[in-house]
């Protein structure tokens, strides 16, 4: 089943780019994207270059976000961003629980689930990931881990949290690594994400937009997309190349 989500390409730009870069690229991603209908697209930046992405992106139609964000709105919390900051000045997403987070600062799913309230509370859509690690899934224990993840959130904010939200499936073996989830291995886990959300409201899980994450390619972006239950995808390395970003989004608006 498609979700009533729609389908979105968000880039994660991760810890890269400088300003005379990010002009380039957002420039031509500015002209490389206005023919393309059917899906959303978006950027996610470092915190430094958010108000140039806004200002590059400024009725482009293409929405930008944060890569992560403080549990908190305000207070002494040195070095942190919060919600209320970034929705200050018209940001849109925030990435929730990236595994890069998770694994190298520590974030743990309460944390998490503490990030996608305020992302909630501050009216941004978060965009929360999951997924395994391969000795997880060679354990056999994808689902299992899958359903941690997202039960933690479930039960911090609710399933009403979920409606409209952005859920992007990553499983920590293909982040950055050349390694794809085939489609039917991502479809798999898709249809148990959505199928576990509707559990708790069939009503809000088609509301779901669901994306797939893992060195997601122009070469290999349709195959992936054409599934059921993928609804377009959170993109790192290629979304730093114009031409690939630019591929990957026609896949998506294509499908
Ligand atoms: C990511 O950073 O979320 C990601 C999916 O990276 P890559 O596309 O490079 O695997």
């Amino acid at each position: 089943m498609k979700s009533g989500g729609g389908r979105l390409v968000a880039g994660n730009w991760k810890m890269h780019g400088s300003l005379a870069t990010n002009r380039q690229l957002l420039k031509a991603l500015v002209s490389g994207l206005a023919p393309l209908h059917g899906a959303e697209f978006a950027v996610c930046a470092p915190f430094p270059y958010l108000a140039q992405v806004a200002t590059e992106l400024a009725g482009s139609g293409i929405g930008w976000g944060a890569q992560t964000l403080s549990e908190h709105d305000a207070g002494a919390f040195t070095g942190e961003v919060s919600g209320e900051m970034l929705k200050d000045f018209g940001c849109t997403y925030a990435i929730v629980g990236h595994s890069e987070r998770r694994q190298l600062n520590g974030e743990g799913d309460v944390l998490v689930g503490s990030k996608f309230v305020a992302a909630r509370r501050n009216g941004l859509v978060p965009i929360l990931c999951v997924g395994e690690t391969l000795e997880e899934r060679d354990r056999g224990e994808t689902e299992v881990v899958v359903a941690r993840q997202l039960d933690a959130v479930l039960k911090l904010a609710g399933v009403g949290a979920f409606r409209g939200a952005v859920l992007a499936y990553e499983p920590v073996w293909a982040i950055g690594t050349g390694r794809t989830a085939t489609p039917a291995q991502a479809q798999g886990v898709h249809a148990f994400i959505r199928d576990r959300l509707s559990r708790s409201d069939a009503a809000v899980a088609a509301t779901l937009t669901l994306l797939y994450g893992g060195s997601v390619k122009p070469g290999n972006a349709a195959e992936l997309f054409a599934q059921p239950d993928i609804d377009g995808g959170l993109i790192g390395g290629a979304s730093l190349v114009a031409g690939d970003f630019v591929a990957i989004c026609e896949a998506a608006s294509r499908g």
